[in-house]
């Protein structure tokens, strides 16, 4: 039995989808009757999607899903929730579910690292010769992420294949550990690593969100919060002990909370509390601070000369990185 009104579900599926302009455009057709919100990916490849709704639209969706031959054997992450996770329910076609933009794309379903339960995932980190790999983005990273991973130097994941190749000698005669949110980017990713020449590569089946429910490893060995796609932002993983990761952007203090730069052709998401949120007008750097779009300064209407008092006083505090 639910206690919270609301489900979350998480999932996808690497299955052939002949058409999937057509499947996007039936297929949001579908959810909105049920009042689903939430925002899934179609491609070629298969379908990739988070929604949220009622205990009854989740179920009904579920079992809808599960009548189709393509999608019977999918497997559902489900969260309780208070609330929607989003505003709109959205469908899109695309041509690739994760995007490697890799000259050879990788069929997981003919290459892809052994499947690793929660339980051997947690026994094989903490042997010798390993190597944790963060198979995500590195703001992800940056707010919780397994003991002793290591963040590829990279700015979107399409990046991951080029930082592999340049960085062979960390990865070289060792067992290779990959993880992501639900599973759905380590099913190519550790594809692409044995294509590469990797031998022993294994991935975290179902993800960290799958690793922090399960009722044995309880999330032990992560450090901070999972980042989410959804209007949540974040979920907690470890069920023993939360060691708190995350860096306020301004002032490296802990903090957990996560803001977009008030620039909306900036938008880049950091880790701010509350106070320096303000204190900085949202902003990311002194050119965003500047921008003559700055939401911030819409939003509480303040005037050019405010914005430029501000940089005075952040240039004297020496705060604010000058350049994003
Ligand atoms: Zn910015």
């Amino acid at each position: 039995m639910s206690t919270k009104p609301f489900r979350v579900l998480l999932y996808y599926n690497y299955v052939t989808i002949e058409d999937p302009v057509e499947f996007a455009a039936s297929h949001l057709k579908f959810c909105k009757e049920l009042e689903l919100k939430g925002r899934i990916l179609v491609a070629n490849e298969g379908i990739n999607g988070t929604v949220s709704g009622t205990f009854e639209q989740t179920e009904a969706y579920m079992e809808a899903m599960k009548k189709d031959s393509r999608f019977a054997d999918m497997v559902f992450k489900i969260d309780e929730a208070e609330h929607h996770a989003f505003k709109k329910m959205h469908v899109r076609p695309r041509s690739e579910l994760v995007t490697l933009r890799l000259e050879d794309d990788v069929n997981p379903k003919e290459i892809t690292g052994k499947y690793f339960s929660p339980k051997e995932f947690f026994e094989a980190m903490q042997q010798e010769d390993t190597v944790i790999l963060d198979a995500r983005n590195d703001y992800e990273y940056d707010l919780g992420h397994f003991q002793g991973a290591i963040k590829p130097d990279i700015k979107a994941f399409r990046e991951i294949p080029d930082w592999i190749r340049e960085n062979k000698e960390l990865l070289e005669g060792k067992k290779i550990l990959t993880y992501c949110t639900g599973g759905i980017r380590c099913e190519k990713f550790s594809g692409f690593l044995l294509k590469e020449g990797f031998e022993d590569v294994a991935q975290l089946h179902g993800g960290i969100v799958t690793y922090g429910k399960d009722p044995e490893v309880q999330g032990e060995l992560w450090n901070g919060q999972c980042y989410v796609f959804d209007e949540r932002i974040s979920v907690p993983v470890n069920q023993k002990e939360h060691v708190i990761v995350g860096k306020d952007y301004f002032t490296g203090e802990p903090c957990e909370r996560y803001t977009n730069c008030a620039n909306p052709v900036c938008n880049k998401q950091i880790i701010a509390s509350e106070e320096n949120e303000q204190k900085h007008y949202r902003s990311c750097s002194e050119e965003c601070l500047v921008h003559p779009r700055n939401l911030y300064v819409k939003e509480h209407g303040l005037t050019e000369e405010d914005v430029q008092r501000k940089l005075e006083e952040l240039k004297e505090e020496n705060t604010m990185p000058a350049m994003s």
